[in-house]
């Protein structure tokens, strides 16, 4: 079922979904089922796979020259969607980015998802490989976020890459976005973020889920600037229970996101991780309640391959 008839049948309850990052390279699906356990007693509609892109590693050869080898360290995102789908009869959003693939790829993996019954993407840009300063398209791919909708779309519509005609049957995925509250990290400036987030709900995207945020005024005043700019579509705030004492500069330097004073002294005054959990799960239950009663469709977790803290925010919640 597609994400915004969730939201529909849910009649005004905010339901409960998280993202789960798929296992690394050699483990299994038990691995993956014993995060994912946990947390099916707060019935999610839906659960989110992310994408993770390819990397390069450097290995000495034995003459002492150094061997570029292209991995990927989490690849599976289309085969764990569809083994969560068949295991727990939950729907899964599968994370398609641009980076790494061309159109034509693109279209084979769309139609792999169609044809096991996954009724939704997550399309984004993706981000640059690790070691490049910005992000590059691969050749034949898609720059933006905006131009792999088009592609989306067009299948929904039955086009397909060769042939300008329509074909009998589309795709029909609902489709998703990327929205960021403090805004994009490569964006001149808020404004502009929000005229490109618009022209991806004028292409055909569903529903936006944001970036984390651990400040709500933060979430707010950008739901605000969306309606005001004309985006009516479900905004979906992505929250995360911080963990460890790290994550303080961790989160920030990788989401480009602030921490409010108040949770960043709580979380230094701590004297260890287990105590900067604590801090982080009361903190999102209360981040959650206050996004419950402002009307949030959903609330969803990013749970980063751990679900001990997201698990004991949905107890408090659901
Ligand atoms: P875009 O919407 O393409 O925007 C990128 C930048 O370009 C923005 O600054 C925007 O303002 C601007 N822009 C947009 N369209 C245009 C246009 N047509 N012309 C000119 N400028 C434009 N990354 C992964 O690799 N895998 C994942 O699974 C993943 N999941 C995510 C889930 C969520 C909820 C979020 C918020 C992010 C996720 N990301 C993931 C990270 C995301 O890929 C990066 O933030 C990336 O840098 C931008 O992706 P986007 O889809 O927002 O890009």
């Amino acid at each position: 079922m597609k994400v915004t008839d969730h939201f529909k049948n849910a009649n005004g309850k905010t339901l409960f979904t998280f993202e789960i990052l798929p296992p690394l390279k050699g483990e299994n699906m038990r691995t993956l089922f014993s995060h994912i356990d946990p947390l099916m007693e707060f019935n999610p509609p839906f659960i989110d796979v992310t994408y993770h892109r390819e990397e390069y590693v450097y290995k000495q050869r034995e003459n002492g020259l150094l061997e570029k080898i292209t991995t990927r360290k989490r690849p599976g995102t289309v085969g764990i969607c569809a083994a969560i789908q068949n295991h727990y009869k939950v729907d899964t959003v599968p994370h398609l980015i641009c980076g790494g693939f061309n159109k034509e790829e693109t279209e084979n993996a769309l139609i792999d998802l169609h044809f096991l019954g996954i009724d939704n993407v997550l399309v984004l840009r993706g981000d640059c490989v690790k070691s490049e300063q910005r992000f590059v398209p691969e050749p034949g791919g898609h720059n933006y976020a905006t131009e792999l909708i088009e592609q989306v779309v067009n299948m929904n519509n039955g086009v397909y890459l060769d042939d300008e005609q329509a074909y009998h049957n589309g795709t029909g995925f609902c489709i998703g976005v990327a929205g960021y509250p403090e805004k994009h990290f490569e964006a001149p400036n808020l404004k502009s973020d929000l005229r490109w987030l618009k022209k991806k709900i004028e292409l055909g995207a569903d529903y936006i889920v944001t970036q984390m945020f651990f400040d709500n005024q933060k979430y707010f005043d950008f739901v605000n600037r969306c309606r005001a700019e004309g985006i009516t579509v479900p905004i979906i705030p992505g929250l995360k229970p911080m963990t460890t004492k790290t994550q303080l500069t961790l989160l920030p330097s990788l989401f480009h996101i602030e921490i409010p004073c108040d949770l960043a002294e709580a979380i230094e005054d701590c004297p260890d991780n287990k105590a900067a959990a604590q801090v982080g799960v009361e903190w999102a239950i209360q981040q959650s309640k206050e996004l419950m009663e402002f009307g949030v469709p959903c609330l969803h977790y990013y749970s980063m391959g751990k679900s001990d803290s997201v698990r004991k925010v949905a107890e408090a919640l659901f």
